[in-house]
């Protein structure tokens, strides 16, 4: 089932603050995807904000990160659970801040994980979706100031399909024998990985609306083909 912690996007006016370019959704979207499936990191514009970073997220460093595993204090390491030795998680302190966050500043910046460089929080309004529960509020806070340009041609109609993506996904949940996750950041990821299913139901335009049990099929079809999510992608957990 779904987290009822996954809630639609709330849409919260930050006082004071700006709205910040999401750049265009169709190349956004094109470049998310590519990341996802390179592992490249994501070029986030995040500016001063630093809200992942104090939001409980673990951290999982691979055994290959050695420059990351240079430069955390072996003590704040601990065995990834489910995953093979050597894999490790970092903690957050009580208030839910990563103790490499020293002076509101990452203090291993260059050296980060990979965790972090793929970390893009605008999946979370892409999808229609919170951050999380409460303890992610002050990056869903932050979720509305974030403004994608639609002027790329089918860009309003690809972003509506991924936020019907991620409403399908949610609201069938048990149609998929437990494998929607119950993650936002994963359950986000997923609805950019299936929605092509959503916009070619859009697209048709003869008029057909498919059934329930045809979606759930293309869906699981769009898995198969290696649309899966990847729990090791994309994040903080
Ligand atoms: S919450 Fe978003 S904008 Fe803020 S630091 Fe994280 S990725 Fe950047
Ligand atoms: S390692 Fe740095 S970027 Fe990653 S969560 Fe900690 S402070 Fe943030």
């Amino acid at each position: 089932m779904v987290s009822d912690d996954v809630r639609l996007f709330d849409v919260v006016e930050v006082t004071g603050q700006q709205d910040l370019p999401a750049g265009s959704f169709v190349s956004w979207l094109r470049d998310t995807r590519r990341a996802l499936a390179t592992q490249h990191g994501a070029d986030v514009p995040c500016g001063e904000c630093n809200a992942c970073c104090r939001s409980s997220y673990f951290i999982h460093i691979t055994p290959e990160e050695t420059e990351a595993l240079a430069h955390i204090p072996k003590d704040l390491l601990f065995a990834a659970p489910g995953r093979p030795e050597g894999n490790v998680i970092m903690g957050f302190d009580e208030e839910g801040c990563c103790p490499m966050l020293i002076d509101d500043k990452c203090s291993i910046y260059e050296h980060r994980p990979l965790t972090c460089r793929n970390y893009d929080c605008r999946i979370f309004p892409a999808a229609g979706i919170s951050a999380g529960d409460e303890d992610k509020d002050l990056i869903t806070q932050h979720l509305s100031r974030w403004k994608f340009d639609y002027s790329d041609e089918h860009g309003s109609m690809q972003h509506s399909a991924v936020q019907a993506a991620a409403k399908f996904l949610r609201e069938h949940a048990g149609s998929f024998a437990g494998e929607v996750p119950s993650n936002a950041t994963q359950l986000a990821i997923l609805a950019i990985r299936v929605h092509q299913v959503f916009l070619n139901f859009d697209d048709d335009g003869t008029g057909f609306v498919p059934s329930i049990a045809e979606i759930v099929t293309a869906v699981k079809a769009a898995w198969e083909a290696g649309d899966k999510p990847d729990a090791s992608v994309g994040c903080h957990q």
